[in-house]
Order: C-alpha cells, then sequence, then structure tokens
C-alpha cells in the first residue's frame, strides 16, 4: 500500500514529518511564560474549563518565575538525561494561553526564545478567542526564519458541548481562527478532546468530516481525562451516568475508526494525553505511556488492515 504521506506507518504521523523536514530529532521544550487566561481571569469568564487545572500539564521545569531560557536549558538538560539528546529544539508555550498579552509582551517573550541558540522555532498553545490580525502578522514575519505553529483548543466542534464545559468560546470562533492563521502559511494545529459530556461515539464520530474540511495542518487527540480538584471531578462524582470514560481497548478502537474518516493530509501529533497519576481520578489507561498506547494503536491498525483516511471523503 502506498500511503500519501511518503511512509509506511499507518497515519500521517507528525514526528515522520519532523524527520524529513528538519532532517534529525527535534524536542519540543515546554514553557511557562507566565500567561493567563480570559477564561479564568473574568474576561470570557471566572471558573476556567470544567477540566482545566494546568498544574497537571505542567511538566517540573516550567515556572514562570524562571526567565525563558532558564526554561529551556534546564528543558534540555530534563530531556537529555531521560533520553537523548536532540537535534533542535522547538520552545512550546504551553501554559494557559500564550497569546493572550499585548503583542509587545508577546513579542518579548517569543524572541527571548528564539534568541537560544538550539531553538529553531516556536509552537504556541493558546484559544481562538485570544488571536487577531495584528499578531498573526507578526508570526507570519516570524515564518520566513522560523518554524512557526499555533496550536489551538478547538475541544469540540459542537457549541452544547462548548457551553456545557464552560469553554467559553464557540466552535465557529474556532473555525475562523484557524482559517486566518492557515491563511497565512502559519502551521496551524488544533486539539480536540474525546468523551465529554453529552457527546455519543456517534456525535464524535461526525467530528470527523467537520474537522477535515478545516485547513488544519495537525491534530493532537485528546481522551477526557478527569483531573482532581477541577468542577469536572464533582460534575463526575455527583452524576455519573453522563460519563461514557474511554476503556483503553475502546479508546483504540474509537480513535482507529476516526482516523479511517479523517482527511489524510492533517497530520495527528498524538492520540492521547496524559497525566501525571496522582492527578487522576478515574485511574486514566493506567501507568501505561502514550508510546506504549501508540504502538496498541498501530498494531491494532495493522490487524484490521486499516489506515487514516480508508473512508475519508471529499
Ligand atoms: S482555556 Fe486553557 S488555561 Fe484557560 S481554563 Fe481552559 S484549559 Fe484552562
Amino acid at each position: 500500500m502506498n500511503y500519501p504521506w511518503n511512509h509506511q506507518r499507518r497515519f500521517n504521523a507528525y514526528t515522520n514529518y519532523c524527520q524529513q523536514k528538519f532532517g534529525e530529532r527535534i524536542q519540543k521544550l515546554s514553557i511557562n511564560a507566565g500567561f493567563s487566561c480570559p477564561n479564568r481571569d473574568g474576561t470570557v469568564g471566572t471558573g476556567g474549563c470544567i477540566y482545566c487545572n494546568n498544574a497537571a500539564f505542567n511538566p517540573s521545569y516550567c515556572s514562570p518565575e524562571k526567565s525563558i531560557k532558564q526554561q529551556i536549558n534546564e528543558g534540555i538538560e530534563f530531556h537529555t538525561v531521560r533520553y537523548r539528546r536532540a537535534g533542535k529544539y522547538l520552545a512550546y508555550f504551553q501554559a494557559f494561553s500564550n497569546t493572550y498579552a499585548p503583542l509587545k509582551i508577546l513579542k518579548q517573550k517569543y524572541e527571548e526564545a528564539l534568541q537560544h541558540p538550539d531553538v529553531i522555532g516556536l509552537v504556541i498553545g493558546t484559544r481562538p478567542d485570544c488571536i487577531d490580525d495584528e499578531k498573526l502578522d507578526y508570526l507570519q514575519e516570524l515564518c520566513s526564519n522560523y518554524f512557526i505553529s499555533v496550536e489551538y483548543g478547538v475541544e469540540s466542534c459542537f457549541n452544547k458541548t462548548l457551553e456545557k464545559i464552560n469553554r467559553g468560546h464557540t466552535f465557529e470562533q474556532s473555525v475562523k481562527a484557524i482559517s486566518d492563521t492557515s491563511m497565512r502559511n502559519i502551521y496551524t494545529g488544533i486539539h480536540l478532546i474525546f468523551g465529554l459530556p453529552g457527546e455519543s461515539a456517534e456525535d464524535m464520530l461526525k467530528e470527523a468530516a467537520i474537522v477535515s474540511k478545516l485547513p488544519v495542518s495537525s491534530i493532537k487527540f485528546h481522551q477526557l481525562q478527569i483531573i482532581k480538584d477541577t468542577p469536572l471531578e464533582a460534575m463526575f462524582h455527583s452524576n455519573p451516568e453522563q460519563f461514557n470514560i474511554f476503556k483503553l481497548h475502546e479508546y483504540i478502537d474509537f480513535i482507529i475508526h476516526f482516523c479511517e474518516r479523517l482527511n489524510p493530509a492533517i497530520m495527528i501529533e498524538r492520540f492521547t494525553a496524559e497525566v501525571p497519576p496522582a492527578f487522576h481520578v478515574t485511574g486514566g489507561f493506567g501507568l501505561l505511556r502514550t508510546d506504549q498506547i501508540l504502538q496498541k494503536i498501530e498494531k491494532r491498525m495493522e490487524e484490521r488492515d486499516t489506515w487514516q483516511g480508508k473512508f475519508f471523503q471529499e
């Protein structure tokens, strides 16, 4: 089988794209640059998204008290000790909403990261309602010298769900942010969460056709994880029947069905999310790491002789 993505894996893997594009191993380094979030500070809302506990997603070396340069250096050391030294690094502005500040502040923070000799680009995680033409024009300028990617938390294509999880923005806002970003040839990533309250498997599968039509470069999938000390935890305890928390084998089958319907041009960066076990209310997928789950997904795709886009309809 000749897949359209020039390698033999059964999905359009972002890691393979990076290897081909950069010719060496690239590692992302998470940074907490001290940004806030309009869904927490009262601009859009105060309680935040019901599943959000940023501490659960933040590696230990990230702290806004440290300079960005220090976080990058500690991140390089952290990854070198655990894995192996990468060829180059991308500074991943991950915590909270990383375009939520005046352009002058954004420039200072991004350019501090780009001044590091081993950093070749930025990955900027943000909300679809925290971007505008001025910021995107600036990011477009950076693209002439660096790899620049903006990742939007889309989370769901259904406004009913977005309301339920208190996202504070609509799907239409996501579509606009994605279009405004990709039309400037900025690499555009999105996140989707599966298992949100009120969504059936059928609803979630419909999202494959919806996002397939968007000018998206890559996707990260998350299975819903119930994290301690969040409004979601309270909702789960008071009304567990409205949740359908995926068991691992169910998730593997679901995500393969989803990928079969997904546009093969969209790269997949991650199939699952993980938080440290201490944060879990329901145990997640046990102690299995994302790369172990990825192996299981690829093995299952092989057993079923299926691949991303097998049932994609233009
Ligand atoms: S937008 Fe992000 S940082 Fe803000 S509340 Fe939601 S998940 Fe948390």
